[in-house]
This record gives C-alpha cells, structure tokens and sequence, in this order.
C-alpha cells in the first residue's frame, strides 16, 4: 500500500474522497495545497504548469499529524485525501467544470480582504449545478492589519492571541462576506458556530502563508466527507475513471493522466479510451504516480505501481494513447465485459465533450 504506510483506521472500506479547489484568481487556491504539501508550485516550481489540472494525494498519516492540534477525536475512516487543483484563468471554465464533475466535495477559496468575486460567483454557480457539497476558506487571515502569526494553529487558538481590533476588523469582513453570499442567495457562517451544516455552509479562515486554520480545514474536509457520503465512498470493483491530459512522459512515450474515482487499475489490464479517429483499445503498460503529498503537473521521479485503488490520480502510459480525448471516461476491460459495448460507451461520449474541448 503506497499511502506512506497508513492504511484507514476502520472496516468500512471506504475510498479516498476527491476534493476540487475553486475560487477567484489570487484567492491562494495553489498556495494553499502548497502550505499543506510543504511545495512551492505557487512560486514557479514548474514553470506554466498551473494551466493544467493538477492532483496531490494526501495520505491518511498526514492527515492526522497536521490536524493532532484539534485534538478532535477523529477517526479517519478513509485512507487519504486527493485534491484536484483547476486553473484559474478565464479561459478555462471547461477544464475547472470537467475537475468540478469529478470532486466529493470542493473548497471555494476566498480572499477574506476583497470578499466574493466574480470567479467566486462562477465556482458557486457550477458547484451548485453538479449539487456539489462544499466548504468555503476565507483565505488570508493573516493579512489583516496587525495579525499575530500562530503557525498552523487551529483558528479558535489563532483569534484568542489576537487584539481587539484585528478581532473586530475580522467580525467585520466575516459578516460583510456573510452578506455578499446571502445575496447569491447561500446562508453561510464561521463553522465553530454552525449548527445546521445540512442548510448552512460553513466558513473556514486559513491563511496559506502562515497555516492558522489549516488543519480545520482539513479535519472538516475528511469529516463531513466520511460521515455523510458512506454510500458514495465505498470502494467498488467497478472502475470508475475520467482522463484529464493527454502528454509525453520521458521514458514511458505518450500517457495520459487520469482520475480513478473508484475501483482498482492493474499493470497489463486492457483499456477502452476515447479517441479522435475512434475507440482506442490497449493495454496499461506502466502506472505512475507521484509521490504522496507531490503535485502531478510537477515534473519528478514517479512511483510506479503493479495495481492502484481509487481514489489516485494516475498516469497511465500506454501505446496509441496520441489521440485520446480529455475529459472523456476510460473503461477497463472485466472478464464480463463486451469490447464492443466498452467501445460504443466510449464513443457516445464524444458528442458530450466535443463542445467541451478547451480553446486554449
Ligand atoms: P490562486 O490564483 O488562487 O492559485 O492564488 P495563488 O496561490 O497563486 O496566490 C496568489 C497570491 O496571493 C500569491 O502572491 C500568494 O503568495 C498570495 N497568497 C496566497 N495565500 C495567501 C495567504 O494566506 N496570505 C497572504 N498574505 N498571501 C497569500
């Protein structure tokens, strides 16, 4: 098992949930994932590379250790946590609407200085669309005046250290940004005071640049997903699999990156991928991830593996791989499957995505 050693803590057999990040351009969506992985994607690690969908797989063991000053009684009933960053400029409504469809569940970032933009609004508007659940990080904290660094401490302990005014400054924007969402139409309030998270959605403040709030978001992430998704979450043979990029590996020829959202891919498993000049039919020849905690956009060493479970994200090199189509589903091959049946599935979807394909 490559989660860092850690397997989930209960019987349930739960898959890891997905999350997507979404919100306006600057909020700190990629400097947020690069506080919790210890990166610095943000600052150019690779240079262009946040014009694609990026992934991180967080193991359960992270997890825990960077949520441990909550000391909430926890159970991490799901083995990790896959975060799926979209890109932020205009240009890429249909990449961040094919990541939206994949996620469990999505943290809309805003910056809590400059409150809902219209890149809040859009993120909103196609997260309510697809009826997905849904935590929003007020993002920035430490950015109001006279803000008293705590570390990754949770926000209760951070905001007890502060003054009056920056407390009072921080009441103020909270209920300002209250407001703005009330008139789109969304009941919001800070989570330590929400008492009807079915109705209300709950604020998290974080800062990404000094990590107060840091692990309530990420303790709120695994329980809201784990205590009321269980249905959705639990592992399943049943593949279930959407391809994000089609590129060149060094070494390994074309692949394509892929999302397993469910059930288990093998080296040397057949499968049905749709492409330009129709179905493609071939077989895994190597499963590469990148390490836990490492972006996938980033270029690096890769693990590789004999079978990954769900939920990962994937590059999957293979031959005739050139043409496939992102933001189409990829079938694998079971012994009681019908190729050509995989085929045609594979094919219909290429009307749902041929307006779909990004411009850029
Ligand atoms: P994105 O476009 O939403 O991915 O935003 P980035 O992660 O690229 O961040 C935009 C800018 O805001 C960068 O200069 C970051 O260093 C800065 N930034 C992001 N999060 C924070 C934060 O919590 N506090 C402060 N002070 N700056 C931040």
């Amino acid at each position: 098992i490559e989660d860092g050693g850690v397997v989930s803590e209960s019987d349930k057999n739960l898959r890891s949930p997905i999350c997507c990040v979404m919100g306006h351009v600057d909020s700190g969506k990629t400097k947020l994932l690069d506080f919790i992985r210890g990166t610095n994607v943000q600052k150019g690690e690779a240079g262009g590379i946040t014009q694609q969908i990026g992934a991180t797989y967080f193991p359960a063991g992270k997890l825990r250790e960077m949520t441990k000053g909550l000391k909430a009684d926890a159970r991490l009933e799901v083995p990790g946590l896959l975060v799926i960053d979209t890109p932020g400029h205009q240009s890429f409504t249909n990449l961040r609407s094919r990541g939206s469809n994949l996620c469990d569940i999505a943290i809309l970032v805003v910056d809590i200085m400059h409150g809902v933009k219209d890149r809040t609004i859009e993120s909103l508007d196609l997260l309510r669309r697809n009826g997905a659940d849904f935590i929003v990080a007020l993002n920035k904290v430490d950015r109001l005046y006279g803000w008293k660094t705590c570390g990754n401490a949770p926000i209760v302990e951070a905001m007890k250290v502060q003054s009056r005014d920056v407390r009072d400054e921080f009441e103020r924007r909270v209920s300002g940004i209250i407001g703005q969402f009330e008139k789109q139409g969304l009941s919001t309030e800070l989570y330590y005071k929400n008492y009807d998270v079915r109705e209300v959605t709950s604020l998290v403040p974080t800062s990404a640049m000094t990590g107060e709030g840091i692990p309530d978001l990420l303790l709120l992430l695994v329980q809201r997903t784990q205590r009321t998704m269980v249905e959705k979450l639990t592992f399943s043979n049943q593949v279930r699999c959407t391809v994000l990029e089609v590129k060149v590996v060094e070494g390994h020829g074309t692949a394509i990156d892929v999302v397993l959202a469910n059930g288990v891919l093998r080296e040397g498993d057949q499968i049905v991928v749709c492409g330009q000049q129709g179905a493609i039919v071939t077989t895994i020849r190597a499963l590469l991830t990148p390490y836990p905690m490492r972006e996938i956009r980033v270029k690096g060493a890769y693990q590789q593996h004999k079978e990954i479970r769900a939920a990962q994200c994937i590059k999957i090199a293979a031959h005739g791989l050139e043409h496939a189509i992102p933001g189409t589903c990829l079938y694998a091959m079971g012994p009681d499957d019908n190729l050509e049946a995989l085929k045609n599935s594979v094919m219909e979807e290429m009307e749902s995505v041929s307006g779909h394909i990004d411009k850029a």
